[in-house]
């Protein structure tokens, strides 16, 4: 007997069909004598069609009323769910996040969980009742509803594996595990069997929204056992899936492991800014104090060396506010040009075996500029090289790297 935490993503549950599919994957873990708890998304596209909703109401709606507003969609797969293994004869029952509770920080949109009070739902798995819980949703210490970002219910499944003590987190998708890059953009990308917890928190970091990034680094935190599977597969096919592990547990360190790619932010630039200490610590400042994350920085001294130019990149949605707050500068700093690009692209490489050798940063510069893929900005860490490009560019980026670090011939 295990006991497993089986989450669905959007896909897995869009329809009639797939939640019949889904209700029959969870009949086969509990036929085998398993304890579930079921961990939904809100049905494709529903969460968008909510976003859109708020949207439409108010460019300013409210965030705590926003968070009540788009929580709703995982409710409903969550009682369908339910109510469906009930009638087909499995004891199931919903608890909503507020219901278990599920506590979050006090921030709403990306709230993060703090705690999961889990004595009375492993009492309910050990009168082994099925446990359906939407993901993404919370409540913080004032009681309101919170939720915990986009792709958040793969969080909300791998903390409550932590919580009670899941022997597997298993995170039901419409692939069939992590590949090397993304396969809906690299047709020759292939399935990883084991990815460490470390290049998989880059990777989703950079961009493969198969895994929400808080989601490793809770699993990674506390230990659990994370599978990453298909919902598409027929009940009783072998499951190949990948399995997301420690580092030490995969023999074959490669230097390269996989590419990412994401279009999720803006670069601004301030051209001819006066060359004096404390300008990038003002610009940053402001940001920060506005809650904006930066991301990629340089810095560029003009030939005169009296002036300067300054670029950084922000998430997307916080690109017009970033650009206000540059305008609010304009007369402090003096600077001649304010150019917001949104047309971007962030190309990443990843792989732990990049600690110890050098030179990958060259060979994934020259492969680009051989390919006429221009680089704006850099940036490296341990295990990662990321590159900025034009964003018409990046399946072209994404499968030129994928062959030549020869990712598609990955057999672990
Ligand atoms: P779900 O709705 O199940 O949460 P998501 O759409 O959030 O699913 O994540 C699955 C998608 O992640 C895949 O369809 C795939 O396009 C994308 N993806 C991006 N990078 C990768 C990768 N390296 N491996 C697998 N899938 C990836
Ligand atoms: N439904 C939410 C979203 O679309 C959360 C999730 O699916 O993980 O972002
Ligand atoms: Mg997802």
């Amino acid at each position: 007997m295990s006991r497993i935490v089986l989450k669905f993503g959007g896909t897995s549950v869009g329809s009639v069909e797939r939640i019949n599919h889904v209700a029959k994957i969870v009949k086969s873990e509990v036929d085998l004598g398993n304890q579930i708890v079921v961990v939904l998304s809100a049905m494709a596209g529903e969460t968008d069609r909510l976003i859109n909703l708020t949207k439409e109401l108010s460019s300013s709606f409210q965030d705590s009323e926003y968070d009540v507003v788009i929580s709703s969609g995982e409710q409903v797969s969550a009682g369908a769910l339910s109510g469906l293994l009930n009638s087909s004869g499995i004891k199931a029952q919903s608890r909503l996040g507020w219901q278990i509770p599920i506590v979050t920080s006090g921030d709403h949109k990306s709230a993060r969980i703090e705690a999961i009070h889990s004595k009375e739902l492993i009492n309910l798995l050990e009168l082994n009742e099925v446990i359906v819980i939407p993901g993404f949703q919370g409540i913080n210490s004032e009681g309101r509803i919170t939720t915990l970002g986009r792709g958040g219910s793969d969080t909300s499944a791998v903390a409550i594996a932590a919580a009670i003590d899941a022997d597997f987190c298993d995170i039901y998708t419409d692939v069939d595990g992590v590949y090397t890059s993304d396969p809906n953009k690299v047709p020759t990308a292939k399935r990883l069997d084991k990815i460490s917890y470390e290049e998989m928190l880059e990777m989703a970091s950079l961009g493969a929204k198969v895994l929400q990034t808080r989601s490793v680094e809770t699993a990674m935190n506390n230990d659990v056992v994370l599978r990453v599977l298909s919902s598409f597969s027929d009940i009783g096919e072998d499951k190949k899936g990948t399995l997301v592990c420690p580092e030490d547990s995969i023999a074959d360190k490669k230097i390269v492991t996989g590419v990412a790619a994401s279009t999720n932010d803006s670069k601004l630039t301030l051209t001819g800014i006066k060359d004096k200490p404390g300008v990038a610590a003002e610009i940053l400042s402001v940001l920060a104090d506005d809650g904006i994350n930066v991301d990629m920085i340089v810095q560029n001294i003009s030939d005169d060396r009296k002036t300067t130019d300054l670029t950084y990149t922000v998430p997307n949605d916080e690109s017009t506010r970033a650009k206000e707050l540059m305008e609010g500068l304009s007369s402090s700093l003096s600077y001649k040009e304010l150019i917001v690009d949104n047309n971007i692209a962030k190309i990443s490489i990843v792989g732990v075996g990049m600690r110890s050798n050098a030179g990958v940063a060259s060979q994934m510069f020259r492969v680009l500029s051989q390919n006429n893929i221009n680089i704006d900005v850099i940036s490296t860490s341990e295990i990662k090289i990321s590159v900025l490009i034009n964003k018409g560019l990046t399946e072209k980026a994404l499968n030129t790297l994928h062959d030549h670090f020869e990712l598609g011939n990955t057999t672990n």
